[in-house]
C-alpha cells in the first residue's frame, strides 16, 4: 500500500510574521511535487494569516506546533483545539520532546489532546522519542513503544487511521547528528508492528510515521528512502525556504 508522504516544517519559536508570510509564499509558489502533503508547523500568532495564505494551495497546509488538553477555561495563555479550529488549522503537533522536556507534558496530556482533536476532524502529528542514555542502553523501542501505547492505544480503529506519527529521537534533535537511515527505519518498523499488533495490518500499513531529527537537505533522500519512513518533521532545515524545497523533493 502507498502511504501519503509528508514533509512537515517546524518553526518552533522562531520568525516574525513577515518572515514567515515569505516562506509560506515561496513554498506555494514553488512547483512541488503533487504526491507530497507539505506542512508548516508555525507559532500561533501567525496560523490565521498563514491558514488564510494557504486556503487555495495545493498540498500546502499549516499546523499548529501545540494546543491545550482541556477544552476550555481558565488557563491564562494557552489556547485550545477550539481556538485552533476556529482558524481553520487542520494539523497539530503533539507531545514534541521539547513539550514534554520544557513543560512537562504527559502521556495522559497528549491523550487528552489527541482525543479533544480527532472530536474536531483534525490531525495529530504525535511526537515519539528516545533520549540518548535509553538509546544507550538499548532500550529505545520499549521506551518509544510505550509512549505511542499509552497516548493512542484507547484510540477506535477509526480513530487510529487519523493519526500520523513523528520519530524523533531527542539526540538527534536540533544537534546535526542524525539518526542512520537504518537506525530509523528499524524504529519506524518496530513502531509500525506495535500497531499491527493493537490494531491490524490494513490500519498499520495507512499510518504515515515521519521520521524527525536533523534531517537537511544533504540526508534527507537517504532517510526517505527507507521502506517504513513516510516523510519527516523537520525543524531548522525548515526556516530556510530553499532548503526546505529541496527536503520536499527529496522522496
Ligand atoms: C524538530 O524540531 O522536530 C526537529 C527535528 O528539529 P531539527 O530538524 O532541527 O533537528
Amino acid at each position: 500500500m502507498s502511504r501519503l508522504k509528508i514533509a512537515a516544517g517546524n518553526w518552533k519559536m522562531n520568525k516574525e510574521l513577515e518572515e514567515a508570510l515569505d516562506i509560506t509564499r515561496t513554498l506555494a509558489n514553488s512547483s512541488r511535487p503533487t504526491d507530497v502533503l507539505t506542512i508548516l508547523g508555525a507559532p500561533y500568532p501567525f496560523l490565521k494569516s498563514l491558514v488564510d495564505q494557504t486556503l487555495y494551495v495545493d498540498h500546502l497546509d499549516i499546523a499548529a506546533q501545540n494546543c491545550h488538553h482541556k477544552v476550555s477555561g481558565a488557563y491564562t495563555g494557552e489556547v485550545s483545539v477550539d481556538m485552533l479550529d476556529s482558524l481553520g488549522v487542520q494539523y497539530v503537533i503533539v507531545g514534541h520532546s521539547e513539550r514534554r522536556e520544557y513543560f512537562s507534558e504527559t502521556d495522559d496530556m497528549l491523550a487528552e489532546k489527541v482525543n479533544l482533536l480527532l472530536a474536531k476532524q483534525m490531525i495529530p502529528i504525535f511526537c515519539c522519542g528516545e533520549p540518548l542514555e535509553i538509546r544507550k542502553a538499548g532500550n529505545h523501542e520499549s521506551h518509544v513503544g510505550s509512549q505511542v501505547s499509552n497516548a493512542l492505544f484507547h484510540l477506535s480503529p477509526e480513530q487510529m487511521k487519523e493519526i500520523i506519527i513523528a520519530y524523533e529521537p531527542i539526540w538527534a534533535i536540533g544537534t546535526g547528528e542524525t539518526a542512520s537511515p537504518e537506525q530509523a527505519q528499524e524504529m519506524h518498523a518496530s513502531i509500525r508492528d506495535l500497531i499491527k499488533d493493537q490494531y491490524g495490518s490494513e490500519i498499520s500499513e495507512m499510518i504515515p510515521i515521519l521520521y524527525g531529527g536533523s534531517v537537511k537537505p544533504s540526508n534527507a533522500k537517504e532517510i526517505f528512502s527507507q521502506p517504513d519512513v513516510d516523510g519527516g518533521l523537520v525543524g531548522g532545515a525548515s526556516l530556510k525556504a530553499d532548503d526546505f524545497l529541496e527536503i520536499i523533493h527529496s522522496f
